[in-house]
């Protein structure tokens, strides 16, 4: 073997043991128990608890979190592969375990102090659901114009005001709350609160009828004298901002893993597909104008799953990952888009009908363009790099 061979790295998707095992197990699952009652639980808009069940059984919930506080004590990268391979079956449930690990998870194990960690990641593992609460009605992509108040209380706050399109709202018992406790600060008065579901003054309000993920709850949250004391601070007082952008950095990596699969399952229904029907007597699959779309169509998702991959390698590596995981996000939520429908375009008219997953998939693709900073915000982040 040629010396210069012990510095070749593996390739991006070239996968370790344990990643090939979590990899399958993850779509075995998805095929054999997601996929059954993934329409019913889109005309329903509901979430099955029986699967959320699974998805704590199977140690999808806590994936990063130490075994010793009874989580699968695996990385980030190991996420992204689960999130990726639960979207090629249904991105609605998808988006669950991807908050639940990529987001909450992510900022508890940055952020809380010990007690915190005691108190919240062995639930976090084992039942408890977990949302993240910084949009309002009217901070969106002007994220720390939010106007829900933290007012000192004693040795602790108050919290008053509202949140809009929580995910996970309805099933979660933790969520991660953005709150400012002075104003006048601006960013630096945001603050993060951990705040247990069902306590005085919480309600979950209004859950959105989307064109998408449907089966994801997506709710507003409403905060009327909330009591938090100061352990449930999150980080310190006042850098509530730096808990969001940095939590929010790696969760667009998850993202765009949902993404990646969204597009490989489409993509991979249309393949079988095209093998079957038949028009002008041959499979159309036979047609090189069919085939050349397929060809295009792969070739973009694997380009976008190497973008989201190496953002999620980086990350795990301790190294900067800040423009990469931008544009795996950017470029896989634009590349789903795509896909999908073009798949639905492959599908002809039964594209259309809801007796095919690609029209579903199709209206899932949306959401990838807006949640979790839009695409124009990712392109401000690349380009603000770019410029500095
Ligand atoms: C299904 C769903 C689930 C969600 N889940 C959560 C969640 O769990 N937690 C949470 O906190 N939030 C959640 N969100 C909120 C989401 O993060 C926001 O919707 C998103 O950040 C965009 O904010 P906005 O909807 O207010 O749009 P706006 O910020 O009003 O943007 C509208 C348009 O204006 C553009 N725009 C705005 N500012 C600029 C600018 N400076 N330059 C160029 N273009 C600009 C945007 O790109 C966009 O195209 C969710 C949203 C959805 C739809």
């Amino acid at each position: 073997m040629s010396p210069l061979l012990h510095d070749v790295r593996p390739a991006l998707t070239m996968l370790r043991e344990h990643e090939r095992l979590f990899q399958q197990t993850v779509r075995d699952f998805a095929v054999a128990e997601i996929a059954p009652k993934s329409m019913a639980m889109d005309a329903a808009q509901a979430m099955d608890p029986g699967i959320v069940k699974q998805l704590f059984q199977l140690g999808l919930m806590g994936i990063e979190i130490p075994e010793s506080q009874g989580g699968t004590g695996s990385d980030f990268f190991t996420s992204v592969l689960v999130v990726e391979e639960l979207s090629r079956v249904d991105p609605a449930v998808a988006v669950l375990v991807d908050v639940q690990n990529t987001v909450v998870i992510t900022a508890l194990l940055h952020w809380a102090d010990e007690d915190q960690r005691a108190r919240y990641l062995p639930r976090l593992a084992q039942d408890t659901v977990g949302a993240y609460a910084l949009s309002e009605a009217g901070s969106g992509s002007d994220a720390f114009a939010l106007a829900t108040r933290a007012t000192p209380d004693g040795d602790g706050w108050v919290l008053n005001g509202r949140k809009l399109w929580i995910t996970n709202a309805k099933e979660a018992g933790l969520f991660v709350v953005f709150a400012t406790v002075s104003p006048a600060d601006g960013y630096r008065g945001i603050t993060a609160f951990l705040v247990e579901a069902g306590v005085e003054g919480l309600t979950v309000g209004k859950k959105e009828d989307k064109l998408g993920i449907r089966a994801s709850s997506t709710c507003e949250l409403v905060f009327d004298d909330v009591r938090v004391g100061p352990a449930q601070v999150l980080g310190d007082v006042g850098k509530g901002y730096k808990v969001a952008i940095e939590t929010l950095n790696e969760g667009r990596i998850g993202i765009g893993a949902q993404m990646i699969g969204l597009a490989q399952g489409a993509l991979d229904h249309t393949v079988k597909y095209v093998q079957e029907r038949e028009q002008f007597g041959r499979a159309i699959g036979s047609f090189q104008g069919v085939q050349f779309e397929l060809a295009e169509m792969a070739t973009e998702i694997e380009a976008a799953r190497l973008l989201v991959y190496n953002a999620a390698r980086l990350r795990d590596a301790g190294e900067p990952f800040l423009a990469q995981a931008a544009m795996a996000k950017l470029y896989s939520s634009e590349v789903a888009q795509r896909v999908a429908s073009r798949c639905i375009d492959l599908f002809g008219g039964y594209g259309l009908t809801r007796d095919y997953p690609v029209e579903k998939l199709y209206r899932d693709a949306k959401v990838g363009t807006i949640y979790e900073g839009t695409s124009n915000m990712q392109k401000q982040t690349i380009a603000k790099i770019l410029l500095k």
